[in-house]
This record gives C-alpha cells, sequence and structure tokens, in this order.
C-alpha cells in the first residue's frame, strides 16, 4: 500500500477565514489543511490520492468554534445533576429535589444547579430542602454559580455553624438569630466543595462525562475551549482528557490562586503545552454577578444603597497580577461591574512592564459593565475583552432594571472594537448552552427575550462575531495560524453548516447547526454524510 496519505476534499462550500473566500473547496490530509482552491481544480491536482469528497452544498465552512469561555467538568457533570432551570417558584424546586431524591436513593450528597430566585415568593432556605431530604446532603447552585442553596445535612458535613466565620469575599446568609439559612454566596460556595467532588464522584466518571461532553460540542461545531474551572481536579481531569485517546476537544487550561505557587515554583507559565492541552492564564475573581446583585459597582444598583462586592481586595490584586505576570502567567479577571472591571485594568495597569511578559495575553472575562472613562484602557493595556454574546440576550430584562442608564455602556462590543480592544466570545457554560448558533444569533442581533434589542448600537457584523469565535482564541491560546483558520498547514479543525451563514436573516442564525464537524481530520459529527470518492472501503 502506498504511504500516501488518504485525502478528503469538501466541495461547494463557502468558505469563511476571517472573511468570505473566493474559493469553494479545500483538501484534508493527514490531519491537516493541504490545500485550498476551486472545486475543480483541487479535483484534479488531488485525484491520485483522493478517498472521499464531502458536497457542502452551498453552506458555510469555518473553522472549528472555540469557545473563550466555560467550565467544562461542570457542564459535563449537568447530566447527573437536579435541573432546576425555570422553577418558577420555590416550591417547585423543591418538588424536583424530592423526585430525584426518590429516583436515585443513596447516601451520597445531591447536587442540582439553574434556581434563579428573583421573581420566587418564598426566598431559598434549608428548611424548605430538609423537609424532603432527610439526611442525605443536597447542595444546589444558583444559575450563575455565585449562591449555593444548601440543607441542614450538607451546612453539618461542610461544618459550618452559627460560629463559621465567612471567608473573605464570601457571605454565609444568617437568620435573625445568627443561624445559617443555608444560602452561601460568592466565595462562602468554597465551604462545600469537598461535599461536591464526593457527589461526582458517587454518582459516575468524570472521564465518561468528558467524553460524552466532547460528543455534545462536536455536534455543535466547537473543537476547542478555553476552560475556566480552577484547581488541581479540574486541571488534571482536562488534561487526561484532552490528550487521552477518546472523543476530545483542544483545551486552553486556567490555573486557580491555589496553584500558583507550584506553578512559579516548577516554573511552568502560561503556553506551556501543545495544540492539544496548553497552560492558560491565572484565573482571580474581582466580583460576583449581575444575577446576584454582587457585581462591584462605582455606584449603587438601582433602587438600592448596595454597590455589590469586591471579592478580591483590589491591593491584593495587584499583588496577585504582578507576581503572576512577573513568572510569565497570564491573568484573566471575573469582572462583571463597572467597578471590578476598573479594579482589574488598574491591577494590570500598576504592574507596569511586567504586564508583557507571560507568552498569552492577559484578558478580563464577562466585562458586563465598562465606565466610558476605562474603554480604551483594554487597548492601551493590551488587555484583551472576553465576553459572552449570550448573557447580553439573556439577561437584558435584568441589566435594564438593576443598571438602569448605565445600559447605554452594557456589554460594549462595538465600542471596545471601535477602541482598539480585541474581543473573544464564549458562553460560560454551563451558565448558558455552548451553542454557538446561540452565540452568533445574540451578538448581530442584540435581541432579547421579549424582542426589543438591547442597545443595538452595540451590534456586530456576522464576520466580527465568528472572528470572536474562532481565531481572536485560536491566537489567544498561542496557536494563530494553526488553529481558528482554514489556512493550508493548520490542524483540520473545521465545521460545515447547514447552511449559508451570511445568507441566513440574523434572527434566524439561533438555528444554525453543524451538519459535520471535523477534528484534526476525523470526521467526528455527521460523518456518515460523507461520501467515500472510490469504492467504499477506507481501511489500507
Ligand atoms: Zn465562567
Amino acid at each position: 500500500m502506498s504511504a500516501a496519505p488518504r485525502v478528503t476534499l469538501v466541495v461547494h462550500g463557502r468558505l469563511w477565514d476571517g472573511a468570505p473566500l473566493a474559493h469553494d473547496a479545500l483538501a484534508i490530509a493527514a490531519g491537516r489543511i493541504a490545500d485550498v482552491g476551486a472545486t475543480a481544480a483541487l479535483r484534479e491536482r488531488w485525484r491520485a490520492l483522493v478517498e472521499r469528497e464531502v458536497d457542502a452544498a452551498g453552506a458555510t465552512v469555518t473553522p472549528g468554534l472555540i469557545d473563550a469561555h466555560l467550565h467544562l467538568l461542570p457542564w459535563a457533570r449537568a447530566a447527573d445533576d437536579v435541573a432546576l432551570a425555570g422553577a418558577a417558584q420555590r416550591a417547585d424546586a423543591v418538588a424536583r429535589v424530592a423526585r430525584f431524591l426518590g429516583e436515585r436513593p443513596g447516601a451520597w450528597p445531591v447536587v442540582g444547579r439553574g434556581w434563579e430566585a428573583s421573581r420566587w415568593r418564598e426566598a431559598p432556605h434549608r428548611a424548605a430542602l430538609d423537609a424532603v431530604s432527610g439526611d442525605r446532603p443536597v447542595l444546589l447552585h444558583s444559575h450563575d454559580f455565585h449562591a449555593l442553596w444548601v440543607n441542614g445535612a450538607a451546612l453539618r458535613a461542610a461544618g459550618i455553624d452559627a460560629r463559621t466565620a465567612a471567608p473573605p469575599g464570601g457571605v454565609i446568609e444568617r437568620d435573625a438569630a445568627g443561624e445559617a439559612t443555608g444560602v452561601l454566596r460568592e466565595n462562602a460556595v468554597r465551604l462545600c466543595a469537598e461535599l461536591e467532588r464526593d457527589a461526582a464522584r458517587a454518582a459516575g466518571s468524570d472521564a465518561e462525562r468528558l467524553a460524552a461532553a466532547a460528543r455534545a460540542l462536536h455536534a455543535f461545531g466547537i473543537t476547542a475551549v478555553h476552560d475556566f474551572e480552577r484547581g488541581a481536579d479540574a486541571f488534571r481531569a482536562m488534561h487526561a482528557f484532552a490528550t487521552g485517546p477518546g472523543p476530545r476537544v483542544r483545551v486552553l487550561q486556567c490555573l486557580g490562586e491555589t496553584q500558583l505557587d507550584g506553578a512559579i515554583a516548577l516554573g511552568i507559565a502560561s503556553g506551556v503545552g501543545d495544540d492539544a492541552f496548553r497552560v492558560g492564564a491565572l484565573k482571580l475573581f474581582a466580583d460576583g454577578t449581575l444575577g446576584s446583585s454582587t457585581a462591584a459597582m462605582l455606584e449603587p444598583y438601582e433602587g438600592s444603597t448596595s454597590r455589590g462586592l469586591e471579592t478580591l481586595e483590589p491591593k491584593r490584586m495587584n499583588e496577585l497580577v504582578r507576581r503572576a505576570s512577573e513568572s510569565g502567567i497570564a491573568v484573566a479577571i471575573h469582572a462583571i461591574g463597572d467597578r471590578a472591571v476598573r479594579n482589574a485594568l488598574d491591577a494590570f495597569e500598576a504592574a507596569g512592564p511586567a504586564r508583557a511578559r507571560p507568552r498569552l495575553a492577559s484578558r478580563i472575562e464577562h466585562a458586563q459593565l465598562v465606565d466610558e472613562a476605562d474603554l480604551a484602557r483594554f487597548a492601551a493595556l493590551g488587555i484583551v475583552a472576553s465576553m459572552q454574546p449570550i448573557h447580553c440576550t439573556s439577561d437584558a430584562r435584568l441589566a435594564r432594571e438593576r443598571w438602569g442608564a448605565r445600559c447605554a455602556g452594557a456589554y460594549p462590543w462595538r465600542t471596545l472594537l471601535e477602541r482598539g480592544a480585541t474581543l473573544a466570545f464564549g458562553s460560560d457554560a454551563p451558565v448558558e448552552s455552548p451553542h454557538p448558533g446561540s452565540g452568533l444569533a445574540a451578538a448581530v442581533t442584540r435581541r432579547a427575550a421579549d424582542g426589543v434589542p438591547f442597545e443595538p448600537r452595540q451590534r456586530l457584523t456576522l464576520d466580527e462575531a465568528l472572528a470572536a469565535f474562532t481565531r481572536v482564541p485560536a491566537a489567544l491560546s498561542g496557536a494563530a495560524g494553526r488553529l481558528g483558520t482554514l489556512a493550508p498547514g493548520a490542524h483540520a479543525d473545521l465545521v460545515v453548516w447547514d447552511r449559508d451563514l451570511h445568507r441566513e436573516a440574523p434572527e434566524r442564525l439561533h438555528e444554525a447547526r453543524a451538519s459535520c464537524t471535523v477534528f484534526a481530520g476525523e470526521w467526528v459529527h455527521g460523518a456518515a454524510a460523507a461520501v467515500p470518492a472510490r469504492g467504499a472501503g477506507t481501511g489500507p
């Protein structure tokens, strides 16, 4: 048999690589994009080696999508959790927990997620859960993962009582008598980390869950992720996943504060690794979220005296940013409110020339509200704005309620681009679905669930939105020219869509699906659509 690589042609596509290309075909060989050109020319040039041909039939072909901010392990584990999204009242949530406990009897802790109490008549309270759970610990994450509602058994197991002090940047909610109500906020959520690990171990295997998650991402057209789940457990699991033999995606893995000393001691900097798995930025939290009213604000929330919560003291943030930067470790700071964004930019500015030392760019995650005075500072300091278009449309109602007139500066994608900033897009899954059609639709329409566009001046073009989901995050992971592009020589990570995205009405872009996905030259989704060009066998 010939040692020459087998070649697959994708023909009659509308190729997109930063902009629509004039060519309509590409050749894939040995896991790479081997050639780009006209269908007839490629058929002729590769005739002797072509094993199969895939007809894109006029649909868009893009590089594989890269989700620049998600938490893959929690998303993968979600299938084993109590689903609380859409629970209209506390009683609905409790009923779902009761049903779940009945279906999965045992003593291990149960985890749930997705509750959103801003419209509930009764606030979350441990007693409501105790009534259905007995001695079995129950831990329920809010929709934004910045609050945890637990029962009495979980409080006891985690050793939280009337005397427990909240960690810095965290809140243990208490009743008038000083007893914990069962609601933990921000950094206090971590008091139950051990229990959550027990729950995950008891309910199944992370390796299997991650393989299932990879298949789901491939079906979405996603071939790489920037993972923002912190800690050694997530790091180990993601490394095994991204470098193992099973279904996988490429991973840029963040570090948590607890991993910083070890990384510095070992000389592990951002950019270490390869295109399968690479060490990313140190992840810090400057504040909470809009949904929990814990995003740190320059001025109080509408109709309130609260300015949210600084979950990391500015002085400490400055120290961490400087220390990490000096050791070549980029920093990614979660900052949602305008005060948190300013604190984060101040910390990068205070790091001085050390800011430029890491091989990968530092970034601010979310940047949902940016004060006018800070908009140009992203570009000036070389800090990337890593944002999630779906947050804009999902949270539009909340933003209008709590930020009022300040919404003019909310989710300011267009202005950030105009002021020279680099914009990367992700989903923040499991907070939102990583389905890219939804992200693209949100980016180009900014149309909220009620149909009203939110600050429509900030809309992006489809090309700008696609770039923020492909070539920009590729560059941020140190893989410019190898990922996020269809250029010859790049990894063959690509998506054949089910339609011509540029001819689709913007408001219908959320219906766009990946019809085929290729990862490292392998057809990992929709491969049945591929027609062998000669004979049925593709074996050697
Ligand atoms: Zn996140």
